[in-house]
Formats: C-alpha cells, sequence, structure tokens
C-alpha cells in the first residue's frame, strides 16, 4: 500500500476544530436518515480524505475471541479469517486494563482510548445515588429513564465520554455513514458511538435499536427470514474433522458441555443466541445494510462496526475447548468470508480491522483434566454478602449492605453512609482481608490507584495497578478494585449457560488478536504487544483524518510492509 496511502502535508485549524466539536446529544436523535449521500466533499470541510483512502472502514469485533483461540484455530482457518491472516497481523494486541469485559473491550476499539479515559469501566458498576431501587447500572443504558417494561431497561451510550472513530470523521466529514450492528446492545453502541446512523443489536428474538428508531426494511426483512428458525428449530451443525478430539462431554453436577453441536429446538431463543447462527444473523443484517445505508459509494469514508457476540455466549456456555467452540469457529470464518465476498461483489474498496473486546478462559473442570490442575473456582468467600460479615466483625459496623460488588471479583464498594473515618476503617478491614485471602492476587484502594502513574510501555509487563489504572474512572469506580489469582474463575458454581468466563487481569483475558486487512495489501506479522487502542489511531492515519494531539492513548501502526508507511507524520 505504499504509494496509495498519504497524508495531507498541512491540517487546517478549521478542520481540526471540527474534529474536536462533536455532537453531544445524539444519542436521543429521531430516525436514522435513509437518504443516498449527498455530493461528496462537503463544502465546509478543508481537508479531504487521503488520495486511495478506503471508502468503507470496517471494524468487527469477535467477542472474547482470545489471542490463544486465533493460535490454536489458525491453521484451520479456510474463510473470513483466512483471508485476514494475509493483511497485518499482530498476534498479541492488548485490551490492557484490568477490567477485561465487554462493555469496557468495545469501549476502546474505536474510541482509542482506555476504559477509564472512555468512562466504561466494566460491564456494571454500583451508584449508590441513583434514584431507584437497583442501585447497579449498566454501561450502555440511561439509569434516570424507565423502560416501558419495569425488568427492562432504556439502552443508551450516553455512558461513554469520547467520541468514536466513526463520530470524528462524521464531525468533519457530515456525509460519512456510522453504522454498527452486534448480537449485544453494548457490542453496537460502544464502537458507533454516540453520532451513528443507523444501530442495531439482537434482543430477545430478533434485532432491535434504539428507542425511537423505527427499524429500516433491512431488520425487519433480518428478523423475517429469523422467524421460522427460532419457531421451528433447527438440525446439528456438521462437526468439523479437526473438532473431533474435542468432542467429549465434561460432567458439571447436574449437566455436562464439551460434546455439543448447535442442534436447535423449536422456539429455543436462549440457544439460538449460544451458537454460530447468532453471527451469520448479524453478518447478514451488515450485508443488507451495506446497500440500504449506501456504505462505501463516495470519497467520504463510512464507518461499519460489526460486533459478533455468539463466541462469547458459547464460550460462557461451554467454555473455550470443547467442541462447541470449535464449531463455533469454524461456522463464523465460513460466515466472515461470505460477508467479505458479498463486500467484493459490491465493488467497494474496504478496509478491515477484526479484534476481540476481551479473551477468555475455559471452564476448570476441564482444565484440571488438561495439565493446568491449579484452575479452580473461586470460593464464595469474596462475594459481598461473605466480605460485609467479615468487615463487620473487625469494625463494628453494621453488616448489612456494607460491601458491594457484583461478583467475586472487580470493584467493591462501601456503603455509602459512613462517615469518613467509619469509611476508612471500614476500606483498611476490606483491603486487609482480601489480601490475606489465599485466591487473592491483589486489592488495590481507588486512593492508590488514582496516585499510580499512568501506564507506559508494553502493556505486557504493566503491574497490576497499572492494568487496574487503565480501566478506573473515579466517579465510577470502586472504593477498592479485588484481582484474583490467576487460574482462579470468579464463577463459584457452574449452572447451564454460565460455566466459564473472562474479567481478569491476565493475560488469557487482556491478549486478542488484531488483523488489518485490505485488497492488494501486502502482509506481514508483528508479534510484539500492541494495543486496541492503537487501532483508532491507526485507521485514522489510513484515511487522513486529522485529530487533535493527545485524542487517543494509542499510537498509529504502520501498516505498510515496506518502507512506506500508513502513518504518515505520526510514524
Ligand atoms: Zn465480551
Amino acid at each position: 500500500m505504499a504509494s496509495r496511502i498519504l497524508l495531507p502535508a498541512t491540517l487546517g485549524a478549521a478542520a481540526l476544530a471540527l474534529a474536536i466539536a462533536l455532537p453531544q446529544a445524539c444519542a436521543a436523535r429521531p430516525a436514522q436518515h435513509h437518504a443516498a449521500k449527498a455530493a461528496p466533499a462537503p463544502a465546509s470541510a478543508a481537508v479531504q480524505p487521503v488520495a486511495n483512502a478506503p471508502r468503507l472502514i470496517v471494524a468487527i469485533s469477535i467477542d472474547q475471541f482470545s489471542a490463544d483461540l486465533f493460535a490454536q484455530y489458525r491453521s484451520h482457518f479456510t474463510g473470513g479469517l483466512a483471508r485476514l491472516a494475509t493483511g497485518a497481523v499482530f498476534p498479541s494486541g492488548y485490551q490492557s486494563h484490568a477490567a477485561t469485559e465487554t462493555c469496557p473491550g468495545h469501549a476502546t476499539i474505536l474510541t482509542g482510548v482506555r476504559p477509564g479515559r472512555a468512562g466504561i469501566i466494566a460491564n456494571t458498576w454500583i451508584d449508590q445515588s441513583v434514584g431507584r431501587a437497583k442501585k447497579t447500572v449498566y454501561c450502555a443504558e440511561d439509569e434516570t429513564a424507565t423502560a416501558a417494561d419495569p425488568k427492562d431497561y432504556v439502552a443508551s451510550v450516553g455512558h461513554l465520554l469520547v467520541p468514536t472513530l466513526g463520530e470524528r470523521i462524521k464531525a468533519l466529514w457530515p456525509a460519512s455513514r456510522n453504522v454498527a450492528v452486534s448480537g449485544k446492545d453494548r457490542g453496537a453502541l460502544m464502537m458507533g458511538g454516540h453520532a451513528i446512523d443507523a444501530v442495531y443489536w439482537w434482543k430477545g428474538s430478533g434485532f432491535t435499536s434504539l428507542d425511537g428508531r423505527t427499524p429500516s426494511a433491512a431488520a425487519v426483512n433480518e428478523n423475517k427470514s429469523l422467524a421460522p428458525v427460532l419457531a421451528e428449530g433447527a438440525p446439528a451443525l456438521a462437526l468439523p474433522e479437526w473438532c473431533k478430539a474435542k468432542d467429549r462431554a465434561v460432567p458439571l453436577g447436574a449437566f455436562s458441555v464439551g460434546n455439543g453441536h448447535f442442534a436447535l429446538a423449536a422456539g429455543d431463543k436462549g440457544s439460538f443466541r449460544a451458537s454460530p447462527r447468532l453471527d451469520r444473523a448479524t453478518l447478514d443484517l451488515a450485508t443488507e445494510l451495506l446497500d440500504e445505508q449506501n456504505l462505501g459509494k463516495d470519497i467520504v469514508p463510512d464507518v461499519l462496526s460489526v460486533s459478533l457476540s455468539a463466541t462469547d455466549y458459547v464460550g460462557h456456555a461451554f467454555g473455550t475447548e470443547g467442541a462447541e467452540m470449535c464449531i463455533q469457529l469454524q461456522e463464523l470464518d465460513l460466515a466472515l468470508g461470505d460477508f467479505f465476498i458479498a463486500l467484493d461483489q459490491r465493488r467497494i474498496d474496504y478496509a478491515v480491522v477484526l479484534t476481540a473486546d476481551h479473551g477468555g478462559f475455559d471452564m476448570p473442570e476441564r482444565l484440571g483434566e488438561q495439565a493446568l490442575p491449579a484452575a479452580h473456582r473461586v470460593s464464595k468467600t469474596l462475594l459481598p454478602e461473605a466480605l460485609s460479615a467479615a468487615v463487620a466483625a473487625k469494625t463494628g459496623l453494621a453488616a448489612e449492605g456494607l460491601v458491594l460488588s457484583d461478583g467475586a471479583s472487580g470493584d467493591l464498594w462501601l456503603r455509602r453512609d459512613l462517615t469518613a473515618e467509619d469509611k476508612a476503617r471500614a476500606l483498611a478491614a476490606l483491603k486487609a482481608e482480601l489480601i490475606a485471602n489465599p485466591e487473592v492476587a491483589a486489592a488495590f484502594t481507588a486512593d492508590e490507584i488514582a496516585a499510580s502513574p499512568a501506564p507506559t510501555g508494553s502493556p505486557e509487563t504493566w503491574p497490576l495497578i497499572a492494568r487496574a489504572k487503565a480501566s478506573f474512572y473515579r466517579p465510577r469506580s470502586g472504593d477498592l478494585v479485588l484481582m484474583l489469582h490467576r487460574g482462579v474463575v470468579p464463577i463459584p458454581a457452574p449452572g447451564p449457560g454460565y460455566v466459564a468466563t473472562h474479567g481478569s487481569p491476565w493475560d488469557y483475558d487482556r491478549r486478542v488478536p488484531m488483523l488489518f486487512w485490505r485488497g492488494g495489501m501486502t502482509g506481514f506479522e508483528q508479534p510484539s504487544p500492541v494495543e486496541t487502542v492503537d487501532i483508532a489511531p491507526t485507521l485514522a492515519a489510513l484515511i487522513g483524518l486529522p485529530v487533535p494531539a493527545g485524542a487517543f492513548d494509542g499510537r498509529c501502526l504502520d501498516l505498510d510492509a515496506g518502507t512506506g508507511t500508513t502513518c504518515g507524520a505520526a510514524k
């Protein structure tokens, strides 16, 4: 690509100002616009995309696709993942922060900033000031709004504090289209951002959008085509030859996993979601949106974000090393291949980045059989009820709701009505209780994290507190962050649909592949660690989007295999 990509020599001040000024209240925008794009080159923009900039950026996140899974299955891919593996391959991408969950991970990919700066510290946090009984706040909800169904919530991207790449492009070149689709609302919203032309995610039995938006024909058609499968079920999927060795039941008490082939019973929506069928549906909708949203049709680059959630649901439900994950990755590879062929057929000049929001870890029952006997499930001593009792015993404070958390790892909060003195005593007691627990690797108070230096250097060697700092945002973070030892799985007991997970500060959850691909490019492999926050600056430079200094936590990765550069002056 050496000769194809050049940065503009000068960046106008007006353009920079435009790039900085971003829409603030777009989450409540009414229905998306379906009109064809206006002619390129809006008069207000002094800066144009670089010559030969791709006309469409396709940003793909495979939920829970660890660097380990990519390495394990790489030689078997023949479809879309095989194509991307001929591009610029960074097998050691890092979701470098400690809270390796879906929402923070997706928030890094197209913002170029770490989750703390994005304000997305975790999938959920506890905000004791919210004016409702439930104090747990979901990252992609508007907790100040009331859903029509009291058991539901109002989806929103309002918690995201920074713009996405698609928003930055739209701010400078308003004709650009910013479209996102996912199996999860947080996947679509955190990649798309606030100013988004079309956004869809899977919910229940079909794709839906933000409140106030009427699903377009593409979504309506996709939902219609899926209805018979959901209603009538579907047969098991084929087991590839190389999956046979993994096709073995591992008992987990009353049920077992490891040998599932995704036969779908009539009406079983949950099993549809935790299967390759969800990803195929998401990519089918993405394909329909190419046409409906006129993506990639003019010189102003568009952004299509695709977050594929089934790998995560499969990982949680069946672990990462059974026949289920093997079939899932085979089917995903083929579905991605078909999606890229659909792009090729439309003669769109597109560039792809594919990564993951976090990695994953198998269930300890199978890990124990497979040479990792140290892996085990966390004890219940780290759940908030047990910690509340322990801290109450040490301090004399009332135990009821003294320590609050969503589980046995991550952020912990103390009851907010404590006096400053009692809070300090409780915090010291809590920290002492935690670090004395043999399952705990580290426990940092908010003050300790706030005072620690910002992470620098290779994410591979960051100390644990730096990893915590990368997903720390004081107004939302806990009073203390708890990290379990490597190999301690924070699910005390497995249940159907939830046997394995991610979320730790360890590399099995932090390392993800980062693959960049464009037609005609010369591929290369760079095994040294990079970060997912490098993706946005890399893509911004690829299209010649001016971005203010300091806007990103990451750096531009030069995608030119030779002496040229795709990073312009930023290299
Ligand atoms: Zn995820």
